[in-house]
């Protein structure tokens, strides 16, 4: 009896985490959950270290190729093999206004994405769907924000500038509440242009998030969009053709944007104010309304809804 109640426990700790089990499991077992105390992360996995997650999860991130994009051929991301295997999550501005998608898997392999299921123009995320399972390798399972601590150590794996399965660590900084109902993963692991659509891991290798964007302005300011956000885009539905995906029409989350402010200032400013005549002092748009800037009311620079 003692038993079977440890290994129910077992269960519904690990259901937390693991996504892609049917819902349907998911909730008999989450009801079972309310009976039983939950024990903690910490008590129940050791961290592995960077190498071994590497190891484990970087042959499920896999590079992108687009063509099609008008001024831009052949421009280059990345992406996370999740789920079935054949689900592809990367960021919609990587692939938006593309004719054609090719996924660079790493047993060489090249194969053309059949078209893309889900995606969610305010989270800059959607799903594509390549014809074949990818085997060659396991996929991630998916870790929830809820389950995210300020602090925890994450590995970022991405493609900047075309160097597959570039790694990085760092640790979660912050989790930033954006627009209405957004919240984003600001992390230290530093990220390059090109890394877009990577992923970031936690110590158990599985996915957090999807590195999205960053501040170029020297600072280390990198975000990544919860796993949370991809759930409702793996609905079935029959893959739907690039060409029908309008070149991005969004504006891609403020934060990262650099602003301007001066050494005795309280307001942020666009680059060309006349107030920044006497200092100027480049930050991110988050930095700006984290330390209590408001903005200028002459040069009308973005403001974080
Ligand atoms: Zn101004």
């Amino acid at each position: 009896m003692i038993g079977q109640i440890t290994f129910d426990n077992q269960y519904c700790h690990n259901t937390r985490y693991v996504f892609s089990k049917s819902i349907f499991a998911s909730a008999i077992f989450l009801s079972l959950c309310a009976f039983l105390p939950s024990p903690t992360l910490s008590q129940e996995l050791t961290p592995k270290t960077t190498p071994e997650v590497v190891k484990q999860v970087s042959a499920a991130v896999v590079v992108l190729t687009t063509e099609g994009r008008g001024r831009t051929p052949d421009s280059q991301a990345s992406g996370v093999i999740i789920n079935d295997g054949r689900t592809i999550i990367t960021n919609l501005h990587a692939v938006a206004g593309a004719s054609k998608v090719s996924v660079h898997l790493e047993d060489g392999r090249t194969v053309e994405a059949v078209g893309y299921m889900g995606m969610d123009e305010k989270r800059d995320l959607i799903c594509i769907q390549i014809a074949e399972r990818f085997k060659s390798g396991s996929y991630p399972d998916l870790a929830a924000l809820e389950d995210l601590s300020i602090g925890q150590k994450v590995i970022a794996i991405g493609s900047p500038q075309g160097l597959a399965n570039t790694v990085s660590e760092g640790i979660i900084s912050g989790i930033r509440e954006f627009d209405e109902g957004t919240s984003v993963i600001q992390t230290t692991a530093p990220l390059s242009p090109g890394s877009s659509g990577g992923g970031l891991f936690n110590d158990q290798g599985e996915l957090i998030g999807i590195t999205s964007f960053l501040h170029t302005g020297g600072q280390n300011l990198n975000f990544a969009y919860p796993t949370d956000y991809i759930l409702p885009l793996l609905a079935k539905t029959e893959p739907q053709p690039f060409a029908s995906l309008k070149a991005p029409t969004y504006e891609p989350s403020k934060a990262g944007i650099t602003v301007y402010v001066t050494r005795t200032g309280s307001k942020y400013h666009r680059e060309t104010c006349r107030y920044l005549r006497r200092s100027k002092i480049e930050i991110t748009l988050l930095e700006a309304v984290d330390r209590g800037y408001t903005s200028c009311s002459v040069c009308k620079p973005p403001i974080l809804e």
